[in-house]
């Protein structure tokens, strides 16, 4: 049996979508009609030369049907312009909502439909990334809602906790400006062979046995470029054999050597992969990806525009190597997103070359964490038998399943507690959680934001003061520790 046939594909188009005849695009493409695969892919084709290009940009605006026939883009205006202005995808959006879509062209919708399924894939399967063993889960879930209430739902919904990271490189070749992760320059490569091979596939095994599927969702890159280490695509081969999945890449090297790009998409895709993705670092790198690759071979990759002419809604964080710039490139930076994060990780971090694990989940960028991640814990391991022994006392040490119910809690210090009446209460952040049905609601805001008390203390109080039973009360400080209200931050050494 292939691997398409083995279904590890997961296509998420909607019912309803299915039913008006919209076709799966994140599966297997072999079935998919070959004019609806190719207006959607030159429909994108034609949006990614939008966000890319200024010069594009401005033509458009002066003369569509020439600016799309300079750039041998095969859509007329019809088929670009509610894509991209303002107050056409609005009423593009009210007509699909309507069902009133008769006058726009084909291409139009199936893009939309395919934009759809790709945001829906990610929500369905958002939970694919909670690993199996149960404290990690319940920590990882806490990491989940921790960093929604600290960045806002929208922001938070983007960044997908992935549980494992493997770097197979020492630095990064590419040295980009803006690199959020401030990768060092490449050092050293892990070279695959088959001790290498048999670690890899050692440490794969063990580490499912603690993940879970959900370890199918890492991936062989962090402050790293995958495609630095010639044996990156012999690694994912393994993956495949140990795990029946495969990392998603990204790139920000498309070009440097086409036809090993065009064979690792291919090998990609078929080991079941959606999406892969090319980082944009210039015009001349974008104008050689569409050069060398036909819209067609680019409908699953995303090509991600970080190069200046990039449009306004594509600026940079404003994080790690980002901020040693902030001034001279302000053009190209998110000045809001200073304390954001793009880390996507709530998990184990492993360098393959030193041999080197670390504990982390991301957090707003600050000066204790300006790479936008909290380091937990981090150490070398020997074999992977010590790895897997380093990563159980990881997981003891700081995945506690329940609060301890006699050591201090603090909220967050993000979180503000508001006193509504009597009996209810807000803890405020960019999420806003109400707790209700609490008699002498401002005592339990009091306990709450004093930060001194342990829960058990806590619960004593309310029973005393306001004759809350102690085991409702603990009840309550559980659920809230479960939804990462508590401050999990790890404290600094002198603590
Ligand atoms: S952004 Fe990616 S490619 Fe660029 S330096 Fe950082 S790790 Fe390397």
């Amino acid at each position: 049996m292939n691997d398409l046939a083995a279904g590890v594909f997961k296509p998420a188009l909607s019912e309803q979508d299915i039913n008006a005849g919209f076709v799966p695009l994140l599966g297997d493409l072999a079935t998919v009609p070959a004019d609806y695969l190719s207006e959607v892919a030159q429909t994108k084709r034609g949006l990614e030369r939008w966000v890319s290009d200024a010069n594009f940009r401005a033509a458009y605006e002066d003369d569509p049907v020439a600016a799309l026939a300079g750039a041998k883009i095969d859509l007329i205006p019809d088929q670009m312009t509610p894509l991209i202005q303002r107050e056409a995808a609005l009423r593009l959006n009210e007509a699909i909502n309507a069902g009133e879509t008769d006058t726009y062209p084909t291409s139009v919708l199936r893009y939309r439909a395919f934009i759809r399924e790709k945001i829906r894939h990610r929500r369905e399967h958002r939970l694919d990334n909670q690993p199996r063993h149960p404290r990690m889960a319940k920590w990882w879930r806490r990491q989940v809602y921790r960093l929604a209430g600290q960045l806002g739902s929208q922001k938070a919904d983007r960044i997908v906790h992935a549980p494992a990271a493997f770097e197979l490189s020492k630095g990064c070749s590419v040295h980009c400006w803006f690199c959020a992760l401030r990768a060092e320059h490449l050092k050293a490569n892990w070279e695959y062979g088959p001790e290498t091979s048999r670690q890899w596939r050692e440490i794969l095994t063990l580490m499912q046995e603690l993940l879970g599927p959900a370890l199918r969702q890492g991936f062989c890159y962090w402050a790293t470029e995958p495609l630095d280490n010639p044996d990156y695509e012999r690694f994912l081969g393994d993956f495949h054999a140990v795990l029946g999945g495969c990392p998603q890449t990204t790139t920000a090297r498309p070009t440097a050597d086409i036809e090993r790009t065009r064979r690792l998409l291919r090998l990609t895709y078929g080991y079941g992969v959606n999406i892969d993705r090319f980082s944009i670092l210039s015009l001349g790198v974008f104008n050689r990806v569409h050069e060398a690759f036909s819209a067609e071979e680019l409908l699953r990759v995303e090509l991600l525009p970080q190069n200046p002419d990039a449009d306004e809604r594509h600026k940079k964080a404003l994080v790690g190597r980002a901020q040693d710039h902030a001034q001279q490139r302000a053009r190209e930076l998110n000045a809001e997103s200073a304390s954001s994060t793009t880390a996507c990780l709530s998990g184990f971090l492993l360098n393959m070359v030193e041999h080197r694990v670390e504990l982390i989940t991301p957090c707003p960028a600050s000066a204790r964490w300006p790479l936008g991640f909290w380091v937990i814990d981090a150490a070398t391991f020997s074999s992977p038998a010590d790895l897997d022994a380093i990563m159980r006392r990881m997981i003891a040490e700081h995945m506690p399943s329940d609060l301890p119910l006699l050591e201090p809690v603090r909220l967050r210090p993000d979180l503000r507690v508001r006193v509504i009446d009597d009996t209810s209460l807000k803890l405020q952040s960019r999420l806003t959680l109400t707790i209700s049905s609490q008699p002498c609601a401002r005592q339990l805001a009091d306990l709450l934001a004093n930060g001194d008390c342990s829960p058990a203390e806590i619960a004593e109080r309310r029973e005393q003061e306001a004759d809350v039973p102690q085991a409702e009360t603990l009840y309550l400080l559980q659920d809230l520790f479960d939804k990462g209200i508590f401050d999990e931050e790890p404290r600094p050494a002198a603590e």
